[in-house]
């Protein structure tokens, strides 16, 4: 380890991203430090990673765990506690890079927290930037540390971005999306869609609440929010196409015609180095794409009728204000109840329409008016779900 590495905060340790950015860590122990990990519930793996990384500092969000983590690490780590533990470990953990793999709307304020360290946020969380874009990139705007997508469509984007002086060339922004596990279904068979078969993605592994969003094509609506944010992109030019191989990560069109597109396996490992080394390169082993075995790349117009969702994200994103916070707190709120088996597939986007109906947006330029809205959509949305006057 030298005096150049650069300390990094990893919130979401043991999840998908999480452990991927560690296997990206531990091949470059000379550039990276890890001083601060937050996991939810799993201790056992919060251990091993502790063991190993020897970070300054920790947390665990699941408070019946906190004295079970005290007996096994309380001796090799500072262990943060309380209800701002997330922002507290950013904030007092040393640090020049904050992976944020938090789910959910949780994640907004600990990315504040880190952008007014000046960090870079390696942001995995797109919820964010969904819910804070106006406030967050208004802090990047003004100086306040950096923003760079973990996401592998906005990587894509990124990298077909490198090297280009004139963003006035750029026309529009295509993000790839694979379509799910439902791209063929009936919509009839819709409705009879269970967890275990939602939860089992054709190309990426997820974790469950993002899986359930990709099946539902409301990922693609958050990732086109996200686009829009992190590179100042009017939804008029942005546009989503399927693309079930996903190998093609996205495309930006030039107003000359051309096109840049960046192609890789699917794989997490290289938008989280990516994001991590930005904006230099660093090598990685593992598996080649080979175009000729892959043979056929296919694309297709998404259908906004199988697929709700999507259409309802990129229309809340166009009203703006808090219209995108509205549509995740429902979505948050319907998907978990989809996962417990209280309500159907289809009434997903239901329970989100109903929330965008209700609710009058307002502007997102507090976190206050963002967690006002994100609060009162939370309480509807139980409520709608327990009516269950829904169809
Ligand atoms: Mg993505």
């Amino acid at each position: 380890m030298n005096d150049t590495a650069q300390n990094v905060i990893i919130l979401g340790s043991t999840g998908s991203i999480g452990t991927s950015t560690l296997n990206c860590i531990r091949r470059f122990p000379d550039r990276f430090r890890i001083t601060g990990l937050a996991a939810g519930r799993n201790i056992d793996l919060l251990c091993r990673q502790i063991d190993e990384f020897r970070p300054e500092k920790a947390y665990i969000a699941d408070v019946k765990s906190i004295g079970r983590l005290r007996e096994r690490c309380g001796s090799k780590v500072h262990l943060v506690e309380g209800k701002d533990g997330l922002e507290t470990l950013v904030r007092e953990a040393s640090s020049d890079i904050v992976v944020n793999a938090l789910v959910g709307a949780v994640g907004l304020r600990p990315t504040i927290a880190a952008l007014k360290k000046k960090n870079r946020v390696a942001l995995a969380n797109k919820e964010s930037l969904v819910i804070g874009g106006d406030l967050i990139t208004g802090l990047v705007a003004d100086g306040w540390g950096e923003l760079v997508p973990v996401d592998s469509e906005h990587s894509a984007i990124l990298q077909c971005l490198s090297g280009v002086k004139a963003p006035a060339t750029i026309e529009s922004i295509v993000l790839t999306a694979s379509g799910g596990p439902f791209r063929t279904r009936p919509l009839e068979g819709f409705a009879t869609i269970t967890p275990s078969e939602a939860l089992t993605h054709p190309t990426w592994a997820m974790g469950k609440k993002i899986t359930i969003d990709a099946a539902t094509l409301m990922n693609k609506g958050f990732e086109v929010i996200e686009a829009h944010h992190l590179f100042s992109m009017p939804y008029e030019r942005l546009r989503v196409v399927i693309h079930p191989q996903s190998i093609v990560h996205s495309l930006v069109e030039f107003y000359d015609g051309a096109f840049m597109a960046q192609l890789g396996c699917p794989d997490m490992e290289l938008p989280i180095q990516y994001a991590l080394a930005f904006p230099r390169r660093l090598p990685m082993n593992g598996k080649r794409l080979s175009l000729s075995e892959i043979g056929t790349l296919e694309f297709f117009e998404p259908d906004y009728v199988r697929f709700p969702c999507l259409r309802l994200c990129i229309e809340a994103g166009k009203q703006g204000g808090t219209a995108p916070a509205v549509v995740n707190a429902a979505n948050e709120v319907a998907v978990a109840a989809f996962l417990a088996g209280t309500i159907p597939f289809t009434d997903i986007a239901r329970v989100v329409a109903a929330a965008l109906d209700r609710y009058a947006a307002q502007p997102a330029t507090s976190l206050d008016a963002i967690e006002a809205a994100d609060a009162a959509t939370r309480r509807s949305a139980h409520e709608t779900i327990k009516q269950k006057g829904l169809s």
